[in-house]
């Protein structure tokens, strides 16, 4: 039978001092910095628990923002890029100032209108190595990046790849206004030989690449 602590008790929800929000575990929330300059943190709620004098505590898993991150930030982190880390800790719950919504990262894409509550999260974060999940992302245009989403990118009609306007000596207004795009490959009468590749996401990994040798 599972047991809880003495004094303490498990609640369903609990609600922000000074508003009506009600955050329930599951919920994703800002909590206050230490330093105010900082931007909040970002939580998920995993569990709240009130001791015998009240006092409401809660367990939370922490998003990292790219820049807390290991590897630092990097040119195809989104603006509202989170990762979630496997980093846990047990906060008072006064320290919530508000919450917000992690979308999936395409659910993130098709949003119209980015909220300043509006997050995405793409990846798992193992806070200890600085490795993610998944390790590896697909690449496109000929700059052969990872998505950005807050970088508009045009769609090859011929080869459906996805392209930078500025990696196709274009500006984004031109982009804006074209109603058919084939890329330089495509409009040539070369045979464009493509290849699906990744793009290596983990700095461990990264570092781990060693030269190919010859088997004997
Ligand atoms: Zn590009
Ligand atoms: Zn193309």
């Amino acid at each position: 039978m599972a047991k809880t602590k003495p004094g303490k008790k498990d609640l369903d929800s609990y609600t922000i001092k000074g508003t009506n929000k009600i955050v329930r575990p599951g919920d994703c929330v800002l909590m206050r910095p230490s330093d105010t300059d900082k931007p909040p943190y970002v939580a998920r709620v995993e569990k709240l628990e009130a001791d015998h004098r009240n006092n409401v505590k809660v367990r939370v898993r922490w998003y990292y923002r790219p820049e807390e991150s290991i590897g630092g930030r990097r040119q195809f982190h989104g603006a509202k890029e989170l990762f979630l880390s496997d980093h846990y800790d047990v906060q008072s719950a006064h320290t919530i100032e508000g919450k917000c919504t992690v979308h999936s990262f395409k659910n993130y894409t098709k949003l119209e209108n980015v909220g300043a509550e509006d997050y995405f999260c793409r990846f798992e974060y193992k806070a200890s190595t600085g490795g993610f999940t998944p390790d590896r992302v697909a690449v496109y245009c000929k700059c052969e990046m990872p998505y950005n989403p807050d970088d508009l990118m045009v769609q090859c009609e011929g080869c459906k790849d996805w392209f930078h306007p500025s990696c196709m000596g274009m500006t984004i207004e031109d982009a804006k206004k074209l109603e058919h795009f084939l890329c330089s490959d495509c409009s040539s009468d070369d045979d464009a030989k493509r290849s699906l590749n990744t793009f290596p996401v983990s700095p461990s990994v990264e570092a781990k690449v060693e030269p190919k040798r010859r088997k004997r």
